[in-house]
Formats: structure tokens, sequence, C-alpha cells
């Protein structure tokens, strides 16, 4: 039997182990990849910490994944063998629930989600349905092509529903997503604010040379008011401070899918149809659209790279807000 390299998470709250494990086989209507790069993702994170309760165990994490087909499993024709895609967190859906048939499959009743559900891509291979597989635009390396995966697709998505008439807009936790989204925003001509952790002038720098009109500390109130907000970071205290700096009939969208308590806030803040709203999964559609879009901005992503064996320390970096831009884990031999 043939064996790779892979990091399995086995419980939460215990260190991700490298092992040996056997190359899995594409079955009906799958590919097997060989991984060239897989982002390092903060639902990595909720999920190591046991935030997200329904693990398959022992895991690989890692839904960012970039790989080229080495084989097809029955009937999977979509790709041909050494075409590169990505497979995205959004792994399967049932297809048949209310929620797959008028097209919100990111809802699904029985989704599986990749390094969740199924194995992801913190691994030499992995296997994908082929139908949730994207096609990339070759414009991108595969390291930079990893984080538009998630950071890109979900920001995308949480992007859109701030509105095409939002003329201003506040980004709050600017890592993978906000770097990725502010470069859209700008091109679409909109003024945009960032906010870090307060102090975190190597973030506010960082989100400067991202072409943001303001970067500052998430204490402090924008230069003016927003027409929406984004929020990135998974922390319940930013909605209400995003909430408090936006214009009548604003929208607040946190983009996590985990966040830490929202505190509770006067009525005042939500009057005159301002709105919060979550941003679950994605759908093919938005994949479709977001990838074709990026390389006409074009959206350049910035990675930090990690070899497969560093997958622990990537995630503390990415817990502790020392990495600019991404992380992404690299296969590729140095
Ligand atoms: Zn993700
Ligand atoms: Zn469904």
């Amino acid at each position: 039997m043939q064996t790779m390299r892979a990091v399995l998470f086995e419980a939460p709250n215990q260190p991700l182990k490298l092992v040996e494990l056997p190359i899995p086989l594409p079955g009906p209507g799958q590919v097997l990849l060989k991984v060239l790069a897989c982002g390092v993702c903060h639902t990595d994170l909720h999920i190591v910490d046991g935030e997200l309760r329904e693990p398959k165990l022992p895991l690989v994490l890692g839904h960012q994944i970039v790989g080229t087909v080495v084989q097809a499993g029955p009937g999977a024709m979509r790709f041909l063998t050494g075409e590169r895609v990505g497979v995205p967190w959004l792994g399967g859906t049932d297809g048949t629930c209310r929620y797959c048939v008028r097209e919100q499959e990111n809802l699904c009743d029985r989704p599986t989600f990749t390094g969740y559900q199924v194995d992801g891509g913190f691994a030499e291979y992995t296997i994908a349905d082929e139908r949730f597989c994207f096609p990339l635009p070759a414009a991108y390396t595969d390291v930079e092509a990893a984080p538009l995966l998630c950071a890109g697709l979900i920001g995308y998505r949480a992007y859109r529903m701030a509105g095409k008439n939002a003329e201003t807009l506040g980004i709050y936790g600017f890592g993978a997503a906000a770097h990725i989204i502010a470069q859209l925003a700008k091109h679409e001509g909109k003024r945009v604010y960032a906010f870090t952790r307060p102090g975190d002038s190597a973030a506010q720098k960082f989100a400067m040379h991202q072409g943001v009109d303001w970067a500052g500390d998430s204490t402090l109130a924008p230069p003016e008011n927003l027409d929406a907000a984004l929020i990135f970071a998974p922390v319940g205290p930013l909605v209400v401070a995003a909430l408090k700096a936006t214009n009548k009939g604003g929208a607040v969208i946190c983009g996590g899918i985990h966040m830490s308590d929202i505190p509770a806030f006067p009525y005042n803040y939500l009057w005159n149809e301002r709105v919060i709203r979550s941003v679950a999964n994605l759908t093919r559609r938005d994949g479709e659209e977001f990838l074709a879009l990026a390389p006409q901005v074009p959206i350049k992503t910035e990675v930090t790279t990690f070899p497969l064996e560093q997958v622990g320390e990537a995630l503390i970096k990415l817990r502790n807000g020392q990495l600019v831009g991404a992380a992404v884990i690299t296969l590729d031999p140095l």
C-alpha cells in the first residue's frame, strides 16, 4: 500500500501529528489530487479548539486546496489528469433539500465540508467530489491561489451582501479575507476603512499597503460613518462597534463561522433599518464568479508559506495575529 505524509487532528486541544497514512482511493465521481498548496483558515483553529463540534475524527484539516488531478474515480470525467483544480470548504451537498433546490446550497441540510467531515488538504494527497472543484485562473501560482478558496470566496460572499450601493465600507480584522476584499472594494471605487487589534501597527501598515483609505484600532471611530461593515475577526463586541459606526440603512456582515458572544446593546443602534447578518459557507456560483473576477482586478494575495510539518506553527501565528496576509502550507519540494 502506498502511503503519504499527512497532518492529523485526533481530538480538540491536542497537538497535531505528522503521520503516514494510506493514499486514499477516489470513489465514484471523485478525483485523487496531489496537493500542491493548502491555505490555513480561522475555521481550522475553531475545529482544533473544539468550538466546531462535529468533525470526523481523526481528521486531516485544510479546505483551501490547490492540487493536480492524478487519478479519476469511476464516472469522474470533468477534469483531465494533470489539470490543476481548487477544492473549497463546501465539499458536497445532498442536492435535494429545500435549500439546495432554491439555489442556497451553502445552507444545505446535509453538507459535506472539506477538512471537517471529510479529510482535507494538509496532506500530500486528498480526494474530492469533482462537482465541487473549481478550475483555477492561470495567473496565480499554487500558493497565491490557495487563499482565494476560502478567505477569498467567503470574503466575496460577505462583500456582496454589503450591497452595491455601499460607498463606505469598514473591514474589522485585517487578515487573509480582508486583504483580498479590500482590493476588490477599492477597484469598485469604495472608500475603505480597516480596523485591527488595538496597537497592531503592522496590520495597519499592511492594510494601507493594500490601498485602504484609513487604518486604525478597532476602538476608534472611522473618519466617516459606514454604509456597510464586514467583520472577519471572531470577536462579538466588534459587531456592536461596527453597528455604532454605520449610517441609516447600514449593514453589518459577519463573515466567520464562530464568534464570541455579542454583548447587549441599545435598540437605538439597530434602529433605522440597520441590519446584522451572518454569511455561511459558499455556493459554487460564488466560486465561479469570484475566481473569474479575481484576475481581472487583479487581486494579489500576500502569503506566508509553511512546510507540511509546520501546520501547528502556522495555526499559532494565526491565533496570535502574527501573520501578514494569508498562511499557506506548501507541498512543493524546495
Ligand atoms: Zn475557511
Ligand atoms: Zn441540500
